[in-house]
């Protein structure tokens, strides 16, 4: 029987966070509820209204491109895609077809493979339309399938807020083999598109929607097969699901005898199947034609070279960087990366710790602290966090109180569970380390000449557990710390004192 290969490509939209729309000075604001509240004459489609490009999003669009490593084109201009929908106020939405702002460039998933970009390109997003009697869910499902009759009935309403907001497309090449690796690639460039602050890529605000094509090769062919469209996927799971889901249906029709119709088919979240919307539509139905109201857009290369010169550090670079500048596990660095905030403020404590050893004389900042400070932060700080359903920004501890507890720690001052109690008054009340330690005196007795005082004590007063242990009883000596530790009132340094006992008793 012939194995099949799957052959995945994306299409990936982002809403550009710029201050206002793509061709209009409307706001471009995705929080804002009111319905055609940012709206003006130029994105209602006005006759005689004229659009200006928004010199804020093409800039944008040729950082990701950056980024990505794309070729710039130096000229490139706007074209119209013509179809009819209630949304869709001119009748025609403002696109990029021949001559897009970017061509080329790679996304490399943690694997380590390199998926291909093919192509960038700037548009205009459409309004929203919202039915009274119909959920937002179904409503969707309408206008990506573009089905008529029903969305027609009497109380229907349409939001042009977003209409006009720039819309970027990002293409892929086929490179993709599985819904795995579809997620991974989106949540890599959800993630690229937060770090370069080009969208808040929130996909259940719609700020980021994926589309997939799939499609089957015969093993050994290099022949492409015919390809299925996905739309309506709400996340990247959805993704994910949707794509192994297609897998398995054309193989089945492909094993059958029969073959693949072209179309495009929604994605049911619920009932985790798709379903079919419409045969796919040529480019040739969008009449598609430069925009006559726009001039071509010449970019400069000093333009794009500055743009380049202020890319902030991507993603991919932290992830390596944290490992081998801090010393922290690739586990742990994934983390801080993927928590941008919670990697910025990572940073701001090995700064302080940093500052603290150049005070005291040591010159570099040891694995051993950045270490503990990573542990702290991903362990104990989002469990802190979680339980008190706040985030990052609502912190209260500042990086260098939160530098002068991991010092506490690292200098045995406090033991491991009094740790935890001084960061959970730290996050309540934004107090300083030591003046938790000092109230609730919690400070660990790690001086040895006390400690040998108070084991010599410990011995004096079980002697036999001593005289076993002197023996070779190994479990004596757990029981003789644990005596320390009550002796102390758990303020022991547990090590320490362990070393003293085997010390006085000679072993
Ligand atoms: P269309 O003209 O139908 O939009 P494109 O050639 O523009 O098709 O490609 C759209 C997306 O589909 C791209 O991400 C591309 O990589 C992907 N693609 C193209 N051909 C195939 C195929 N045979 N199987 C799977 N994906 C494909
Ligand atoms: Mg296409």
């Amino acid at each position: 029987m012939t194995k099949y290969k799957p052959v995945i490509g994306l299409e990936i939209h982002a809403e550009l966070n710029t201050k206002t729309k793509m061709f209009c000075d409307s706001a471009n604001d995705p929080n804002e509820v009111r319905p055609n509240v940012n709206v003006c004459p130029i994105c209602l489609a006005h006759p005689g209204t004229l659009p200006v490009i928004n010199i804020e999003a093409v800039n944008k669009v040729i950082k990701t491109g950056l980024a990505l490593g794309s070729n710039i084109n130096n000229l490139s201009w706007f074209e119209r895609k013509n179809y009819f929908y209630p949304d869709l106020p001119k009748g025609y939405q403002i696109s990029q077809y021949e001559k897009p702002f970017c061509e080329g460039g790679v996304l490399k998933l943690s694997s380590g493979k390199e998926i291909k970009i093919r192509r960038i390109h700037l548009e205009e997003d459409t309004g929203r339309l919202i039915h009274e009697t119909q959920n937002l869910k179904h409503e969707t499902h309408e206008r990506q399938g573009k089905i008529s009759g029903s969305m027609f009935h009497a109380s229907s309403f349409v939001d042009f807020n977003r209409a006009g907001v720039p819309w970027m497309e990002l293409v892929t090449e086929p490179d993709l083999e599985n819904g795995q690796e579809a997620r991974e690639f989106g949540e890599e460039l959800r993630l690229l598109f937060r770090y370069l602050n080009i969208s808040d890529a929130d996909m259940e605000k719609g700020q980021m929607r994926v589309e997939a094509n799939v499609s089957l090769r015969a093993e050994g062919s290099d022949k492409f097969g015919t390809k299925v469209e996905i739309k309506n996927l709400n996340s990247f799971r959805s993704a994910e699901r949707a794509i192994n889901y297609e897998i398995v249906r054309q193989t089945k029709i492909l094993e059958s005898g029969e073959k693949i119709v072209q179309e495009t088919r929604g994605w049911d979240e619920n009932e985790e199947r798709s379903f079919s919307q419409r045969e796919k539509e040529e480019s040739h139905d969008y009449r598609y034609f430069p925009e006559p109201d726009l001039p071509p857009v010449r970019l400069d290369q000093d333009q794009i070279d500055y743009i380049k010169s202020e890319l902030p550090e991507l993603p991919s670079k932290r992830r390596e960087r944290f490992v081998w500048e801090y010393g922290i596990t690739s586990k742990d660095s994934e983390v801080l990366t993927v928590q941008k905030e919670l990697g910025d403020y990572f940073e701001k404590i090995v700064s302080e710790l940093k500052e603290w050893l150049v005070a005291s004389n040591a010159i570099k900042v040891s694995t051993g602290l950045t270490k503990l400070a990573a542990n702290y932060l991903i362990t104990e700080i989002q469990k802190l966090l979680s339980e008190s359903k706040t985030s990052l920004a609502d912190l209260k501890i500042s990086a260098e109180d939160f530098a002068e507890l991991i010092i506490l720690i690292n200098q045995g001052k406090i033991s491991s569970s009094a740790a935890q109690t001084i960061l959970a008054e730290m996050f309540k009340t934004g107090e300083d380390p030591h003046q938790i330690l000092e109230d609730k005196n919690l400070s660990q007795l790690s001086d040895k000449s006390e400690l040998i005082k108070l084991a010599e004590e410990v011995i004096a007063q079980n002697p036999q557990p001593a005289a076993d242990y002197k023996k070779g009883k190994t479990e004596s000596l757990k029981f003789l710390v644990g005596q320390l530790m009550r002796l102390t009132k758990g303020k022991a340094n547990p090590q320490i004192g362990e070393n003293v006992l085997k010390d006085l008793l000679g072993r």
